[in-house]
């Protein structure tokens, strides 16, 4: 049978995977958790996968196994990723390692570069998500997808992105190392504190920025601004705040940064905060992540 006969209600056994009476799906608990409240896919696997799910659905319900009329509430047709193609005048496409420094590895000919394509085998304008795990790790390659493009629309790859993301990843972990001194043992600030002047205006960004960052995610799935917006470790640095003097407030931000990236780079921050903060009951992590 076609794949997506199966992929047409794995939705629906989900809801009670150890539901052991045929047909495998349990009314009460589909009754709880159906509709799904958001399908993502690219727009040639929607087409089809939509079809068939929404056809399956029609028949569970007509024999009473469910009881919606549709399995899917929103829809997001996410965008394709892109990247240009290369050729050899004699030996056609060539795959992003074998053009050596502009040339073609068999026969040393000048690369042509050719229009940015969606990424496909037959063309060669693929990267190899292994080679690129080993050297980045995966959260690298997951913020750069998450930072270059809005969901919906085409992601161009770029090698230098790719640099750039693994660079932030960087950055971040040391922000965890140059707290950790600052914040250790410091109980974050609570609402009961009055704050003045610059901490005032600190802990006002903090909350503009929650705000922000919540409907960048849950309005609009644009995590590509939302991982600007939770830079508020800049918004630190910039201000003139001395550190050690504020550590509770300063804390009490980077914490909020971290559960922020938590939601799109959890590998990261999970070993980030094991690293650097499981050695003390830290204030700024609720208790399930720490
Ligand atoms: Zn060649």
């Amino acid at each position: 049978m076609d794949t997506f006969v199966e992929s047409s209600w794995y939705f629906d056994r989900y809801c009670c995977p150890d539901y052991d009476t045929k047909p495998g799906l349990d009314r009460k608990k589909l009754d709880y958790w159906m509709p799904v409240d958001q399908y993502i896919g690219g727009i040639e696997h929607a087409i089809l996968h939509l079809l068939y799910s929404r056809f399956y659905t029609k028949v569970l319900r007509d024999f009473g196994v469910i009881g919606v009329d549709e399995p899917f509430t929103n829809l997001l047709t996410q965008g394709m990723v892109c990247k240009e193609t290369m050729r050899c005048k004699e030996h056609g496409y060539l795959f992003p390692e074998q053009a050596v420094d502009g040339k073609c590895h068999i026969c040393g000919k000048a690369v042509i570069i050719g229009k940015t394509e969606k990424m496909s085998k037959s063309l060669k304008n693929v990267v190899d998500p292994d080679y690129l795990v080993k050297k980045y790790g995966a959260d690298t390659l997951r913020i750069f997808c998450l930072f270059a493009a809005p969901p919906e629309k085409d992601l161009e790859w770029s090698d230098q992105g790719v640099d750039g993301a693994f660079r932030f990843l960087g950055r971040l972990w040391r922000i965890a190392d140059e707290y950790l001194e600052d914040i250790k043992g410091v109980a974050p600030a609570n609402g009961a504190l009055q704050l003045e002047g610059d901490l005032k205006s600190l802990r006002r960004k903090t909350h503009q920025t929650i705000r922000k960052v919540s409907c960048d995610f849950e309005d609009r799935f644009h995590f590509n601004t939302a991982i600007g917006d939770a830079d508020l470790y800049f918004f630190l640095k910039s201000s003139t705040l001395h550190i050690h003097i504020h550590a509770c407030i300063d804390g009490h931000n980077t914490g909020i940064c971290f559960i922020f990236y938590y939601t799109m780079i959890d590998h990261f921050i999970d070993r980030c905060i094991i690293c650097h903060y499981k050695t003390f009951k830290s204030p700024f992590f609720p208790e399930n992540i720490c």
